[in-house]
């Protein structure tokens, strides 16, 4: 991939609202020669096969195929199956979409299968001067000592203070003991500017983040960014947990030459302790809840409620009763249901 044009600043197609964005006027920003556009655009959902979806996933894959839906996209379906993969898993989460009524466009794309494209990518950052090999251990990042500029969380800067003579022995001793370096990404700035349809125009720092790791697999935060590229995602409807990772993701999308998406963080369903849903909250799957006599349908019901919509029972009377504008006006708080109540 050739890096070609240089850009100043950053257009988004949300809402009809502003069309550049100040804070990303950084310059020197290098992209790509760009990637083969989809007409229309597409929304999507991404799920993790780490277990059964649990309410909070079925309405953010609702959310997510509505938001495509209403504004005339397709929907694809991806499974992230490069991290947390809980056997059987992958095959369920489409069965319990399904069994919702969601619709998608295409062959489910498992993003395991897409190795070879996450590797070229991250071959072509590093050839481009965007990434670094990173031979800090977890311990030494938690243990070294944050540079005032850096966000706590982010990665202390460590490995990019190294001179090429340590670098060098870094390389060899890893090689010596069969072990080779993390990559990260070196963006060129350390803010960056998204458009969100619930957030605004939400400016976040840009993390020296995993690209590659220590294993050789693609790190999510890439692979995220390639595979919605593929599959023509430019909507991103999601947990509102990943809005910390979108300027990261989208500078990732512009260094690599992929079109600008505009995103959709829709707030967590979480316990009324606050906590994220979990197995000791009771029946919170499909499954779970069908073993109690609770159906699809009622289902249906209760997240369309959470949503201000009343007295539906499948996705498409949901999808029909649905407009962008009662989608913009969701809550922005998370929905915490009082889980031993909601199906009584
Ligand atoms: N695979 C991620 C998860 O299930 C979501 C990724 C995304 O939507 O960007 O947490």
């Amino acid at each position: 991939m050739a890096f070609a044009s240089t850009l100043t600043s950053q257009a988004h197609d949300g809402a009809g609202n502003s069309a550049s964005s100040p804070a990303n006027s950084a310059s020197e920003i290098t992209i790509g020669e760009g990637h083969p556009t989809h007409t229309p655009g597409a929304g999507r959902f991404a799920p993790s096969p780490s277990g059964d979806l649990h309410l909070g996933n079925l309405r953010t894959a609702l959310l997510a195929w509505m938001w495509a839906r209403l504004t005339g996209r397709r929907f694809v379906l991806r499974i992230e199956d490069i991290d947390r993969v809980r056997s059987g898993s992958a095959q369920r989460q489409i069965d319990e979409l399904q069994a919702l009524g969601i619709d998608w466009d295409g062959e489910v794309l498992i993003q395991s299968s897409r190795a070879h494209v996450h590797d070229e990518a991250v071959k072509t950052l590093l050839r481009n001067g965007y990434a670094f090999e990173c031979f800090c251990s977890r311990k030494d990042i938690r243990e070294a000592a944050s540079a005032p500029h850096v966000p706590p969380g982010h990665y202390p800067g460590t490995c990019l203070q190294l001179s090429a003579s340590e670098i060098a022995r870094k390389r060899e001793e890893f090689a010596a003991e069969g072990r080779r370096p993390a990559l990260r990404l070196k963006a060129p700035v350390s803010e960056w500017t998204v458009y969100d349809e619930y957030f605004g125009e939400y400016t976040g720092p840009v993390d020296h983040f995993v690209i590659q790791r220590s294993d050789g697999a693609p790190a999510y935060n890439l692979a995220v960014v390639i595979d919605d590229a593929f599959q023509g995602v430019d909507q991103v409807v999601r947990g509102d947990d990943l809005l910390s990772q979108s300027p990261g993701q989208a500078i990732l999308a512009h260094l690599l030459g992929y079109p600008t998406v505009t995103y959709a963080h829709v707030p967590l369903v979480l316990a009324q302790s606050g906590a994220r849903l979990a197995k000791r909250d009771g029946a919170v799957t499909i499954e779970e809840l069908a073993e109690r006599g609770v159906t699809i349908a009622q289902i249906i019901e209760v997240l369309a409620r959470s949503m201000g919509i009343e007295g539906v029972h499948s996705a498409s009377q949901l999808l029909e009763s649905m407009d962008t504008e009662t989608l913009r006006a969701l809550p922005r708080q998370p929905w915490t249901p009082d889980l031993d109540k909601l199906f009584a």
